[in-house]
């Protein structure tokens, strides 16, 4: 790979990176575990902490009803400069079973992987390893260009409730939406193709769920008298469901009585 100025330093400065994941590492900020609250409060803390130490003018906690975001602000000194807006999380999974570890989840532990060395914990690349990289890219930015501000207007939104279903962050952005003016959105809770293959994602796919209540006679229809002729909702949900997720809602569903009203899939679409 070939070298550059920020290469250089990001090279040279690697042990501040590790220093900075594995103190985060340790913080056990488990947003789904109510137990853990006062330690995913610790991670926003720690987190703000370490912007203002890279040189962020503006950095604050945002408090939710659950768990609290960090935001964080460095202004361009060109004020015509885009505007990015860097989104993850520093909340984690929780760990059970814990017997199941190899090593302790909240102890980070180097481990020798096929490709390199590796650092092992909860949170290590999903997401605080992911996030840890700004830090230390944004001070490559400014040593290797020699300048005091970023090249961009650079916004950090880190929240605190992804992995339990970021259940108030809809909100907090409606609240806060006068501060989140941006030109493009980076979400930074993603991979690489490879440890030496730099990797830019572009698209992502969400998640759909859905709670189906199948409805049919009330009684029970002998099938002498009406088998074939009364649909049986165990039979045609199969050929329902993919006209579901197709059609508008309010549609029916082909050769059934079934209205696709409800389906989330469908309301969500049209
Ligand atoms: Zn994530």
């Amino acid at each position: 790979m070939s070298s550059s100025p920020e290469r250089d330093f990001v090279l040279d400065h690697l042990d501040d990176l590790h220093a900075d994941l594995e103190a985060w590492v340790r913080i056990p900020s488990i947003s789904a575990d109510p137990a853990h609250a006062p330690d995913v409060a610790a991670s926003a803390e720690w987190l703000a902490e370490a912007l203002r130490r890279t040189g962020f003018p503006t950095v604050e906690i945002w408090p939710t009803p659950g768990a609290p975001a960090v935001f964080a602000e460095w202004p361009s000194s060109d004020p015509d400069a885009p505007v990015a807006l860097v989104y993850g999380h520093h909340d984690v999974q929780p760990v059970d079973p814990p017997e199941l570890w190899v090593h302790p989840p909240f102890e980070p532990t180097r481990v020798d992987g096929p490709d390199g060395p590796e650092l092992h914990g909860r949170g290590a690349s999903d997401d605080k390893g992911v996030l840890i990289v700004h830090l230390l890219g944004l001070r490559a930015h400014l040593a290797a260009t020699d300048r005091d501000t970023p090249g961009v207007t650079v916004k950090l939104l880190i929240e605190g409730e992804e992995e339990s279903g970021s259940p108030h962050f809809a909100a907090l952005l409606q609240e806060r939406r006068d501060r989140l003016d941006c030109d493009v959105v980076v979400v930074s809770d993603t991979g690489m193709a490879a440890p030496d293959v730099p990797s830019a994602v572009t698209a992502m796919r969400g998640l759909a769920d859905a709670e189906i209540t199948l409805r049919g006679p009330k009684v029970d229809l002998h099938s002498g008298s009406f088998g074939g002729a009364v649909p049986n909702p165990c039979m045609r949900w199969p050929s329902c469901w993919p006209s579901c997720t197709t059609s508008r809602a309010g549609s029916r569903c082909p050769g059934s009585t079934t209205r696709c009203a409800r389906c989330p899939i469908a309301s969500a679409r049209s």
